[in-house]
């Protein structure tokens, strides 16, 4: 068996020049939970070169989407982002990720931790039935540097509270809540310094973060998962082990550290 499956490239969007999200055929054989990452990359030199991505469809779509960055001279981004509907990708054959929630122990809420690209794999827990039958109250906090970088954001205000069979659970369990540090917004500032200050629980009229009720799933830069973890270490929240070992808070490194 090869060791990569070849996909095919549905759609291009380009949400401006750092950030785009392409659409692919699935492999039959794909099998995944909500917030997992897959493999993904191009043939470079008649070699595969490959990074991580979170899926970001849910598991029950025929075909798979994803958000990626342009990194200025990465390896792979400074070509992927010019692939075109029609081109080919290569894809690993295994998903995998400890960013799910049956990682979590019972909570009644659920926060979603957010910067940039690390948005991605909670687009697919948004849209996974499962998640709103085991929270009751889903916050969604999306945390980027400029206005144009809040991807999906029309698709989760807009769209998802209209969808045929989850929109009712969206629009009565969902609170999105994007903030932006370097343009005005509604919201801004660091995701960290809204938790810390209270302006979050403020803005959503909701209670601050208690470990006793709250659970936690984080993707994003190093910094901000850094700075998460430790507010919500300070908050007697308890992280997952991984692999089944159900704990308060999930973390995935989203942005490779190098
Ligand atoms: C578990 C996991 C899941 C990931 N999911 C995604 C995803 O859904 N979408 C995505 O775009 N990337 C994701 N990444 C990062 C991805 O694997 C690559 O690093 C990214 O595509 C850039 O590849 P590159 O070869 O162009 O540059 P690289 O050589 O890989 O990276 C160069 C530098 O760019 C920065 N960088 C890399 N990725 C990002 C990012 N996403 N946002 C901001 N800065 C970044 C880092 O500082 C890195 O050192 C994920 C990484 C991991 C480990």
């Amino acid at each position: 068996m090869p060791a990569f499956d070849e996909v095919k490239i549905l759609d291009v969007y380009h949400w401006n020049d750092t950030l785009f999200s392409f659409k692919t055929t699935r492999q039959e054989s794909l099998r995944f939970r909500n917030g997992h990452f897959v493999m993904i990359g191009l043939e470079v030199n008649e070699k595969p070169l490959m990074r991580a991505y979170s899926i970001a469809s849910p598991n029950y779509e025929s075909h798979l989407e994803f958000l990626s960055i342009k990194v200025p001279n990465g390896s792979l981004t400074s070509r992927l982002q010019h692939i075109q509907p029609g081109d080919r990708l290569l894809m690993g054959h295994k998903t995998v990720g400890t960013l799910v929630i049956d990682d979590l122990r019972p909570g009644r809420r659920l926060f979603l931790f957010a910067t940039g690209t690390g948005l991605a794999p909670f687009m697919s827990i948004i849209q996974d039935p499962e998640t709103y039958e085991r929270f009751e109250t889903v916050v969604l906090i999306h945390g980027v540097r400029l206005v144009s970088e809040l991807a999906y954001a029309e698709f989760i205000r807009e769209s998802l509270p209209q969808h045929e069979w989850l929109g009712e659970m969206v629009r009565e369990q969902l609170i999105y809540y994007p903030t932006v540090t370097r343009e005005a917004f509604a919201h801004t500032g660091r995701l960290t310094t809204a938790i810390e200050s209270g302006q979050l629980f403020r803005d959503i009229e909701q209670p601050e973060l208690d470990a006793a009720t709250d659970r936690v799933m984080i993707c994003g830069s190093p910094a901000m998962l850094k700075e998460s973890a430790s507010l919500l270490d300070q908050r007697g929240f308890a992280i997952s082990a991984g692999a089944g070992e159900q704990g308060d808070y999930v973390i995935e490194r989203a942005f490779a550290e190098r």
